[in-house]
């Protein structure tokens, strides 16, 4: 198949609806493979909404030195984790990529250079999840990294501009966890948040409510329980890019709103 032929199959058809975007909070990549409250409310997330052209997936699990989008005809499932059964490790996520879709995503953006990858796939931050979203794997997907040398400031500058995709039938889902330490785990809380945690939770969705993407895009000024939520940024980013691209007036709706093992949040949002 050549590259226009591949493009044709992927589809190409305008969609001018503005597609929701997505931030899913992922947890364990064990939920790849479970049937639990989390799996169900991405399940059914999915069937409040158009089906996409194709997905673009921001996963904390892909930290690159540059901004890389993937731009390969069929992405590899990466096992991007150790000690887990091997059920988990045997699972496939066989989507098509989309070069259509990697050249809008680079044409879109000004603010860096934007390479295209060869290398990487799909990592369980991405599939871990739309395995319960699209269990067909027949929608194409996208991966952008994380440029570990962009300020959180820059990370939103480029998401904004990428906003434009939703226009297009772009899925856009940013893929982390708000609240996320696992040096805090807390295994004798399986079914909750810490205090910290939880406290941490209401703070990011109180400014998230708000429209607050100043402060939010400035966490690291939030105070002691934010600070533990988000020891490092790779997590969170993922969050920014989703709030960068609503638009005036549009809703937020919280789900999977949900503390775990103490230290991680399950919150996801939808914006539309
Ligand atoms: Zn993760």
């Amino acid at each position: 198949m050549n590259l226009k032929e591949f493009e044709k199959s992927t589809g190409s058809a305008a969609n001018t609806d503005l597609m929701p975007v997505l931030f899913v909070g992922h947890g364990s990549p064990m939920n790849a493979i479970e049937q639990n409250e989390f799996t169900a409310g991405w399940h059914s997330m999915v069937e409040s909404i158009t089906i996409p052209r194709a997905i673009l997936c921001i996963s904390a699990h892909w930290e690159t030195d540059g901004t890389l989008v993937t731009a390969m005809p069929q992405p590899r499932t990466i096992h991007d984790f150790f000690g887990f059964p091997d059920q988990l490790f045997r699972v496939q996520y066989p989507a098509p990529g989309s070069l259509q879709t990697a050249f809008e995503t680079r044409d879109e953006v000004h603010s860096v250079d934007m390479r295209l990858d060869q290398t990487w796939g799909l990592d369980h931050g991405c599939w871990s999840v739309l395995r319960h979203m699209f269990p067909d794997a027949t929608i194409p997907v996208v991966q952008l990294s994380l440029n570990y040398n962009l300020s959180p400031a820059a990370h939103f500058n480029l998401a904004t501009e990428l906003s434009r995709l939703r226009r297009k039938g772009i899925l856009v889902i940013g893929s982390g966890n708000m609240v996320h330490n696992l040096r805090m785990i807390n295994w004798h809380s399986p079914d909750g948040g810490d205090e910290w945690a939880t406290a941490a939770n209401e703070i990011l969705k109180k400014l998230i409510r708000e429209g607050n993407h100043k402060k939010l895009v400035d966490y690291t000024l939030l105070g002691k329980e934010v600070q533990l939520a988000v020891p490092t940024p790779e997590h969170y980013l993922p969050l920014l890019y989703v709030l960068a691209m609503q638009e005036n007036n549009e809703q937020i709706s919280f789900f999977n709103d949900k503390a775990v093992f103490g230290s991680i949040s399950m919150t996801s949002i939808k914006i539309n």
